[in-house]
This record gives C-alpha cells, structure tokens and sequence, in this order.
C-alpha cells in the first residue's frame, strides 16, 4: 500500500497568490487534483500537469473513489478547496471515508475568504475596546444550524461578525441582527469575491445595506462583515501592544 498522505490544500480566497507555498508545490507535483470548481480560481491550476478532476458535479463517493484509485497506483492526489479547508469546508465526511478505506490524509492551511474580505477593507477585526472576538457564521438556510448558535443570539455579543453563506439571505440576516440587538447604524460590509479581479465591496449599515446590495445584484460568493471595526470613522484604536508605557514580553515600559 502506497504511504503518502491524500492532501486537502487550502486554495486561498480567489488571487492565485494566495495560496501557501507548500500548497504550490503541493499542487505542481501532483498527478490527480479534485477541485472545487464552484469557487476555486481554475487559474490556479494552470502549468499542473495532473488528472484535474472538478467536484462541482460530483458526489462524495465519486470524490473519494477518484482519488482512492489514483492514490491506489502511487499516485499524489491534492483535494483542493477554497479558502481555508476547515470553514466550511465539507472535509471532515471526506476524511471518515478514507479512515475507512485506510488511506492516510494531510491537511495543508489557507486563507480564508474571512481574511481576505478584511484585507479588502483594509479592517483590523480585533480593535482595542471594541471588538476582541470574532464570530464566523452563516444565517440558516437549507442547511440547519444547532439551536444555541441562531445568529440573533450570536448578535447579542454585538462582536465583529463574518457571515458566510447567506448574502442571498440578506433580508433575513439584517432582521435576526437587529433583533439580537445591533443598532440600526452598525456598519456593515459585503465583499463580494475578496481578492478577485472582480472584487465588489459595498459599505453601508443594517439599514441600508439590503438595498444596495440588491442594486448591485449581488447573490453569492460574499462576505457579509458586521461590526463597529468596519466603521469608517475615527476610531480610538490605540493597542496595549506598541503604548509606550506598557511593558509585555519583549519590551519594557518607557518611564519618561
Ligand atoms: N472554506 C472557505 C469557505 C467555503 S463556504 C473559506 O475559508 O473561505 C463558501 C462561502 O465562503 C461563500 O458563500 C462566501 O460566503 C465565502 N467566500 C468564499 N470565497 C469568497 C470570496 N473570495 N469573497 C467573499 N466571500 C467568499
């Protein structure tokens, strides 16, 4: 039986740069490739010189069989995934397959679309005194989601929210946000494909972003960032880690 692991390779949030180096190099040696071509940039495959198989139309037994008989000839096989392979990243039934088959599997980090929807915005996520928490989440769909984590409740923290999934639930995410208790004047902005020639940011607040994202036509492939980090004004966002008079690990507080 072959030894090298299967690899889940985070392909990064759309710019084909994005990706880890290792992820790179991972991809180049390759002899088969799955990938998910509804969100990965096809670019990104470009020069390889592997099978390329897209999951798209496929199921999870076809997935695992592709790559179980490449793996089977000796054969190094990259199952490739957008952004970061563990959000939302549909491994974990992938990996309980190949347990059962014996196959051994890596995973290999990316960037995730949360990352590159702040990149584009140019947000610290985490400010002094505002937020020091981050919620990743989605609105419920067709896919459930457990009780205690409905985003109403998770609006009460009034936190720096990443919202994946549900730009085409908008209306929705903006009712269950105001119902959890953000002001009507909480910014808010939707990415859509961060980091993508494509890229589209729209800015507005929970009043006013439904509407402007509907003008614009926006239906999927995009953030939703809610927060007061996103605001646009002035804010106070002074960190304990460069304040002079602060002493921590690696620097002693200045006296004077
Ligand atoms: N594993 C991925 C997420 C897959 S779920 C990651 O870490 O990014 C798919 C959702 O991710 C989309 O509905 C959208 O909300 C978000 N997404 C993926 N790529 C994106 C991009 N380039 N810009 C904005 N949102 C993106």
């Amino acid at each position: 039986m072959p030894n090298n692991p299967i690899h889940f390779v985070g392909a990064g949030p759309g710019d084909i740069e994005l990706i880890t180096v290792k992820g790179r190099r991972l991809l180049d040696d390759a002899d088969c490739i799955v990938f998910a071509g509804s969100l990965v940039n096809p670019e990104i495959l470009s020069g390889c010189k592997a099978e390329i198989f897209d999951s798209k139309g496929m199921d999870l037994e076809q997935i695992i069989q592709v790559m179980h008989a490449s793996w089977k000839k000796g054969g190094n096989v990259v199952r490739l995934h957008t952004g970061d392979p563990a959000i939302y990243g549909a491994i974990k039934e992938q990996m309980q397959q190949l347990d059962l088959l014996q196959v051994p599997y890596k995973v290999i980090p990316g960037v995730t679309s949360a990352s590159g929807a702040a990149a584009a915005l140019n947000a610290e996520l985490t400010l002094p005194e505002i937020a020091q928490t981050i919620i990743i989440t989605r609105q419920e769909g067709r896919t459930p989601v457990p009780e205690m984590e409905k985003l109403r409740d998770l609006a009460r923290h009034q936190t720096t929210m990443m919202i994946f999934l549900s730009v085409g639930m908008l209306e929705k995410v903006v009712q269950e946000l105001t119902a959890g208790g953000y002001a009507e004047d909480t910014p808010i902005a939707v990415v859509e494909r961060a980091t993508w020639d494509t890229e589209k940011i729209i800015r507005g607040n929970l009043n006013t972003i439904a509407e402007k994202v509907q003008q614009e036509g926006i239906v999927k492939t995009a953030m939703i960032c809610v927060g007061k980090v996103f605001g646009q004004e002035e804010l106070k966002a002074v960190s304990k880690l460069y304040d002079p008079t602060f002493s921590h690990g690696t620097r002693e507080a200045r006296c004077d």
